[in-house]
């Protein structure tokens, strides 16, 4: 009998020892596992704060300096360009980009963080709005252009077809597929149509089918416009200036590697064009620039709802707009 019980307790012993390895493991196991959690949210968190911050920039004064001195620039290196022209703007030309450039997009990314879906119906609503208003300077500066003879096109990416990448079926698909619906489909009018009444409305000059190009993108270079622009140069005219926000608005001969392209930027042949050739306003909200140090595309940002109380974002939103 008395081995009998020294065998039970020597079990119960062993049973104890391994339980509570067991449970040291499991502990630490899941410790581990809330750790690989946290750092997840966090890392999501993040993002979005960062975008939250650079959409409340967007809208800050300092923000709307920076875009007065380009267009002031732009009036300076204009009329250089009109002096070497013999005194006139006779055959030269301004090419533009529109969003973020000329019109308002910080509150479409605000409405997103409150909620809001990005898509092209989504957008395509968003510049049928007030919300989309002119940046500062942009409207004064091409009606300069227009009194000295310069004529301006517009060249947009605005897609008919794309941004599908928060819709069901197309989470990380940014950009195009020519299998997509179009915004015809959608909404019953076209992102070109759209385009033109939203220029004519805000009265920019030029707002006509002659001068208004919305780039029709291939799978091959999505956000190229450089055939937009040599088929400017192809009517004729000498190109005083390129304005934008993105260096896809100037050229595509820049390196997706960010600290490539940054480098690129500020040596030759490239760092001669800035605020000479090349006009360019800030956006610290969205660009190629996210995406080439972006481990997750723009879009994926808004895929979570979690993050949907900004009461200082909402506040700014409705002081501009009361
Ligand atoms: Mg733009």
């Amino acid at each position: 009998m008395k081995t009998d019980k020294k065998i039970y307790l020597s079990i119960i012993a062993i049973l104890i020892v391994v339980s509570g390895i067991l449970s040291v493991f499991l502990i630490q196991s899941n410790n581990r596992n809330q750790e690989l959690q946290a750092q997840i949210i966090t890392k999501d968190q993040m993002v979005y704060e960062n975008l939250k911050g650079a959409t409340a920039w967007q809208m800050s004064a300092e923000a709307q300096g920076l875009m007065l001195q380009a267009f002031e620039v732009a009036k300076n290196k204009l009329d250089d360009a009109i002096a070497k022209n013999g005194g006139t703007g006779d055959g030269l030309a301004i090419i533009t980009d529109v969003d973020d450039t000329l019109v308002d997009g910080a509150h479409y990314t605000t409405d997103m963080m409150l909620g809001g879906k990005r898509d092209n119906v989504h957008f395509a609503r968003f510049l049928m709005t007030d919300a989309c208003n002119v940046l500062p300077g942009a409207l004064d500066f091409l009606n300069y252009a227009k009194e000295n003879g310069v004529e301006i096109f517009y060249v947009t990416n605005r897609s008919e077809k794309g941004y599908k990448s928060t819709d069901e079926g197309y989470q990380n698909k940014n950009g195009y597929d020519e299998n997509w619906d179009s915004l015809t489909d959608d909404l019953g009018i076209s992102m070109y149509d759209i385009s033109l009444k939203q220029l004519k409305y805000l009265e920019f000059p030029y707002a006509d089918e002659e001068h208004l190009i919305v780039n029709k993108p291939v799978k091959s270079s999505p956000k190229s416009k450089e055939s937009a622009r040599q088929s400017i140069i192809a009517k004729g005219f000498q190109i005083a200036m390129l304005l934008g926000d993105d260096i896809n608005d100037f050229t595509d001969d820049f390196e997706k590697e960010a600290v490539t392209r940054a480098k690129q930027a500020t040596d030759a042949p490239y760092k001669d064009k800035w605020g000479t050739e090349w006009i360019i306003l800030p956006n610290a909200v969205y660009g190629s620039w996210y995406n080439a140090i972006a481990e997750k595309n723009y879009s994926s940002v808004f895929e979570s709802n979690r993050y949907t109380d900004y009461p200082v974002l909402w506040d700014v939103f409705q002081s501009k707009h009361k």
